[in-house]
């Protein structure tokens, strides 16, 4: 990265009263950031210190397990016509990576050159399926139905005056982490489907809305229809503070002002849907947030009391993070109080500002996160995910990065957001002769008889597709796929159910 540029990275990071130290070489200004006198070191006071170390190991224990493969394959290319290859090969996976890698692939090595690409394929696949699977067994972000957090919060939102939060980010790898670590909401308390440019579907979350209210009137879950309570939509929205015009929204040029507008009308659309559709005062709340992905600091359109949306106007929680830093801890949260009070034109019901101020308290520490582990913004201000996941779930991909999402049914109808993900990992991966791991996943309700024949069918149906279009990038082996299902009613981990890395498609090949 150039000097100048590095420099402008940090510096932003330092806040306004920071010196411009553009003209530093790099060096010099990683040990002038690293100096204690500067204030990058010091958290603010509501950061929560304990929860940031939690959410830094699981990030670096996940991420490390798929860092760790291309070195590792490294070292197994150069072992290749050794005696007892496929014995140590198999040895220092185990060691290096905690899983064998497959051994049919690994025998061929005395006859032909290694498919380091389905090798490769298959490490991305296991390490998906280990930390999916760890996901799902052990809770690691304490996040489950039964965990503590997940009920205070669902407390906490009934009595902001809301039975269900339901928040769609962009699809865009940088915004899977919005909901565990942006915002620090207990991932079973809201609904969460990614979209491209969080442009949601409104005839399906209307069905959502129909599905909601209908278990009120059922079974007074999540509470009583009687209770005056909303279902509140939420969409993110992002930009980059440090690059603007290149490192913002892919769906919408990279212009955060496009890219908000469109969120706010499929908003508004979505609360006409509701009301016109259904009578008795029957509505929606609504909340925008926009989200800077070089240094996950939130900004929040805080809606009036009726509902009321101004584009140009928002409360910005780096901000909010440079004027609160001296107070103490109930100073602090009375100002940022305050602060989102009077951002509205006219009055805004208590339970929203209780709400807002609460995820702006949370993304503080956030904030404090990104600075303290990266010595300012991130250093992967673009695409570096590992893998694009393709269809409906991935619960518990909830890691920066991590996954580039094409939520479809069918290939036809996700063409654009899929397009999308095969170029960037044209670029991530095609570039440097390696494969595109393309996990399928379809969520099912066991509860549904069929349902899971349907969801295995669906995973193979989209699978053919992909092959049929990208069949180039398929055929020289630069395209893997793993077909997945998973009961989304049962606590249980995913099931792998395919994979052009099976052996008998191998042997086709
Ligand atoms: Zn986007």
């Amino acid at each position: 990265m150039a000097y100048r540029n590095l420099a402008r990275r940090k510096d932003r990071f330092l806040g306004p009263t920071a010196p411009r130290k553009s003209y530093f070489s790099a060096q010099q200004l990683n040990s002038h950031l690293k100096d204690s006198s500067l204030p990058l070191t010091g958290t603010h006071p509501l950061t929560d210190l304990a929860s940031n170390n939690k959410l830094q190991v699981y990030e670096q224990e996940v991420k490390g397990r798929f860092d760790k493969i291309v070195p590792l394959l490294k070292d197994v290319s150069t072992l290749q016509h050794n005696q007892d290859f496929v014995a140590t090969a198999q040895k220092l996976a185990i060691s290096k990576l905690g899983f064998e890698l497959p051994s049919n692939i690994l025998e061929k090595a005395w006859v032909c050159p290694l498919d380091m690409r389905a090798l490769f394929a298959s490490c991305v696949f296991q390490a998906h399926q280990i930390s999916s699977n760890q996901f799902f067994n052990s809770d690691p972000l304490s996040g489950s139905e039964s965990s503590n957090d997940s009920g205070i919060f669902e407390s906490f939102l009934s009595e902001c005056g809301f039975h269900l939060l339901d928040v769609t980010p962009c699809a865009d790898g940088r915004l899977a982490h919005s909901i565990a670590y942006a915002l620090r909401i207990p991932f079973s308390a809201v609904r969460r489907r990614s979209h491209a440019g969080a442009l949601f579907d409104v005839e399906n979350t209307v069905n959502r809305w129909v599905k909601t209210e209908h278990r009120r009137y059922r079974e007074n879950i999540p509470n009583s229809p009687n209770e005056a309570t909303r279902y509140l939509k939420v969409v993110i929205y992002h930009f980059s503070s440090i690059n603007p015009s290149s490192q913002g929204c892919a769906a919408h040029g990279s212009d955060d002002t496009v890219a908000a507008a469109q969120g706010l009308q499929r908003l508004l659309d979505f609360k006409q849907s509701v009301e016109n559709s259904f009578c008795c005062g029957a509505s929606v709340d609504l909340l925008l947030i926009g989200l800077d992905t070089d240094t996950d600091a939130i900004r929040v359109h805080v809606p009036n009391s009726a509902s009321h949306i101004l584009l140009d106007k928002w409360v910005s929680a780096i901000d909010i993070y440079n004027e609160t830093k001296s107070l103490s801890v109930d100073e602090g949260i009375k100002r940022i109080t305050e602060i989102v009070r009077s951002s509205t034109s006219g009055t805004t019901d208590k339970g929203m500002v209780d709400f807002v101020t609460k995820l702006i308290v949370n993304n503080l520490s956030q904030i404090d996160y990104v600075r303290q582990l990266h010595d300012g913004p991130y250093p992967d201000e673009g695409h570096a995910e590992r893998f694009i996941g393709v269809g409906i779930g991935f619960k518990e991909v909830h890691l920066r990065n991590l996954t580039y999402f094409a939520h479809l049914d069918t290939v036809e109808e996700g063409a654009p957001d899929l397009d999308v993900g095969i170029k960037i990992f044209k670029g991530l991966n095609v570039s440097r002769d390696l494969p595109i791991p393309v996990v399928i996943r379809f969520d099912y309700s066991g509860r549904v008889p069929g349902a899971k024949d349907r969801a295995i069918a669906d995973c193979k149906r989209v699978d053919n597709a992909i092959s049929f279009r990208y069949r180039k990038l398929v055929d020289d082996g630069l395209l893997h796929t793993c077909l997945t299902i998973r009961d989304r009613d049962a606590k249980a981990p995913a099931e792998v159910v395919g994979s052009s890395l099976d052996p008998a498609l191998q042997e086709e090949h």
